[in-house]
């Protein structure tokens, strides 16, 4: 064991002065270099460290339901009235349920029983009545404008709030139906109308420019 002693003290030295001079060869690299390197390092540092970050997290810019359309409640029964949100977002809500359009799924409807014989909601309705919307968890049915143009004061909240479920009334002389349409002066016409203008914007020009004079819309300019 004595023999192999200096060999290890040797070998240390050895290391030692490789040490020695890695460092100074380090230093005297640091000494040439700072004013190269060092900028190059703080100006990667930022650029680098968001890599990672988009990759292992998500996107931190997650669009709030409130704003996304999608997030919109369609069913009738469940949606909340245009009317109960704050004024400054019933135009952006009422547009987006526009592009949506009205709930009209196609389903197998369920049967109920109503006086002597089993009824239900007929999907054929839609096309006699575009306005005519179905609340699945409900199963009543509702009108589409009415509901855009809804107010916390209307009285007509038969197709609006509380829905419609007397399938027999559908049919006949005492059509439920037709009734909500009524005439040309109705409710539902006035929201028939006002929808029928969000859908189409250069209908609203042109109504625009047939009730002003060319005057008017200059001044207006
Ligand atoms: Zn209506």
């Amino acid at each position: 064991m004595s023999n192999h002693e200096p060999k290890p003290k040797r070998s240390k030295f050895i290391h030692t002065w490789f040490q020695r001079m890695n460092v100074e060869s380090s230093s005297s690299n640091v000494v040439s270099e700072p004013s190269i390197s060092s900028p190059n390092i703080d100006l990667e540092l930022p650029l680098s460290i968001p890599e990672p970050n988009i990759d292992v997290e998500p996107p931190p810019s997650i669009p709030k339901p409130q704003n996304n359309i999608n997030a919109l409640e369609r069913d009738p029964g469940l949606r909340c009235a245009i009317w109960k949100y704050p004024v400054n977002e019933r135009d952006s809500i009422r547009k987006a349920y526009v592009l949506l359009g009205p709930f009209q799924p196609k389903l197998t409807f369920p049967f109920i029983k109503q006086g002597s014989q089993q009824r239900k909601f007929q999907f054929s309705w839609f096309k006699d009545n575009p306005w005519l919307e179905y609340s699945i968890s409900l199963d009543r049915a509702y009108c589409f404008p009415c509901f855009l143009f809804d107010t916390e004061n209307s009285r007509h909240h038969a197709f609006t709030v509380d829905g419609f479920k007397n399938w027999k009334r559908v049919c006949g002389v005492d059509n439920m139906l037709m009734k909500h349409v009524g005439g040309l002066n109705s409710p539902h016409h006035a929201a028939m109308h006002k929808w029928d203008l969000l859908r189409n914007p250069t209908k609203q020009i042109e109504t625009f420019f047939q009730s002003k004079s060319l005057k008017d819309v200059e001044d207006n300019l």
